[in-house]
């Protein structure tokens, strides 16, 4: 029997035998220790690469038990409001198990690659002159008239199904790691690793929490700041939410693990992205990328992380936004022709340019 999420952690989610198994392959994810930065920081770094999802985000690990729980309960559609990876991820299981998908997404704020994503999986796809918060928002209006099943994170089975990368996590590193930095947006996700994490210490008691640190961007932080944002802005574009659902969750989760929220600018975002493909040759959005970069805040004004076990969770492959790394991550194309010789010499007269003297 292939190993799914569905099989392998039956026992600890919401699955009974009238559950039908709903998989693409999600989850087992690779926990990847750092190179580089690891020696920098005189700690143990973890990168937990869930771009390497079916969708080629997290989001696919509280799909497939979203989804599972709507077939099981007669639903044949499915709807969600999304900045751009649930709408990828919906659409993708949508399409598998014959569901219909509305996706509603604020217009001209989706990174490229999500939307063509959604576009290929045949979602029906409702562009609105409005914000994240806004879309979600008539999404919890419509979906009972009109028989949809949300599949947005305030579906509680999306919770349950995202706790899978808290034991992953255990079960690969054989305990708990000391601290786990991540991003937070509409807050699901560090709800979900901290029940994930509760789960596993309710059943072993030499496990402790990983102190949670949920890092938001500067324009876009309603948790740092503690405040309802009402245009939050920011460059990574799966984090700009200014009223998250999991608001009340996400604060359990900091205070029980004695974490904590911090905010980046989009500056420090982007220098984490590039220094996450450049030093320890992973590609992950921008929104991922925060978690390092708080991670480098954090090592500014404390001491305590060192020689301690520490992962990110680098929740989306970069190339879904291909856009912010045209922009900023590219480098110089050296022109030549084809002659043996030119090439040649362009590989010995280009000079390749330092971005990391301040890290290296
Ligand atoms: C959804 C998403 C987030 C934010 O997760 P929340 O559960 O909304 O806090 C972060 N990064 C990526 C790539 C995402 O798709």
């Amino acid at each position: 029997m292939t190993k799914t999420l569905f099989n392998h952690y039956k026992n600890l989610l919401p699955i009974t035998s009238k559950t039908p198994e709903v998989t693409l392959g999600e989850g087992f994810t690779p926990l990847v220790k750092s190179n580089n930065l690891s020696e920098k920081y005189d700690c143990e770094i973890f990168f937990k690469l869930e771009g390497c999802n079916p969708s080629a985000s997290f989001k696919d690990r509280g799909m497939f038990m979203a989804v599972s729980k709507a077939i099981e309960n007669k639903k044949n559609k499915i709807i969600c409001a999304s900045t751009g990876n649930t709408s990828a991820s919906a659409a993708a299981y949508g399409a598998r198990y014959n569901l219909e998908t509305i996706v509603i997404i604020p217009s001209g704020k989706i990174a490229l690659g999500k939307l063509l994503q959604a576009m290929a999986y045949g979602a029906k796809i409702i562009s609105i002159k409005g914000n994240f918060d806004q879309a979600l928002n008539a999404v919890r209006e419509i979906s009972d008239s009109l028989n949809l099943e949300i599949v947005n994170s305030i579906n509680p089975f999306r919770l349950e199904g995202q706790m899978t990368g808290a034991f992953e996590i255990v079960d690969e590193l054989g305990s708990n790691p000391d601290f786990q930095f991540m991003p937070v947006g509409n807050a699901g996700n560090i709800s979900s690793y901290y029940k994930g994490y509760k789960l596993y210490k309710s059943k072993n008691n030499k496990l402790e929490f990983p102190r949670l640190i949920g890092i938001q961007a500067e324009n876009s932080a309603p948790l740092v700041d503690k405040k309802i944002i009402t245009s939050p802005q920011t460059i990574a574009s799966a984090i700009r939410i200014g009223n998250p659902a999991s608001s009340s969750l996400a604060l359990e989760a900091i205070t029980q693990t004695k974490g904590e929220f911090l905010k980046v600018s989009d500056k420090q975002i982007l220098e984490a992205q590039s220094l996450l493909a450049k030093k320890e040759g992973i590609f992950c959005e921008p929104a991922s990328a925060a978690s390092l970069a708080g991670f480098l805040k954090y090592t500014e004004s404390n001491k305590d992380y060192k020689g301690k076990k520490i992962v990110f969770i680098l929740t989306g492959n970069g190339l879904k936004d291909p856009e912010v790394a045209q922009k900023y991550l590219s480098s110089e194309i050296v022109n030549t022709t084809s002659r043996v010789e030119d090439i040649s010499n362009a590989i010995i007269s280009g000079k390749s340019k330092s971005f990391f003297s301040k890290f290296f």
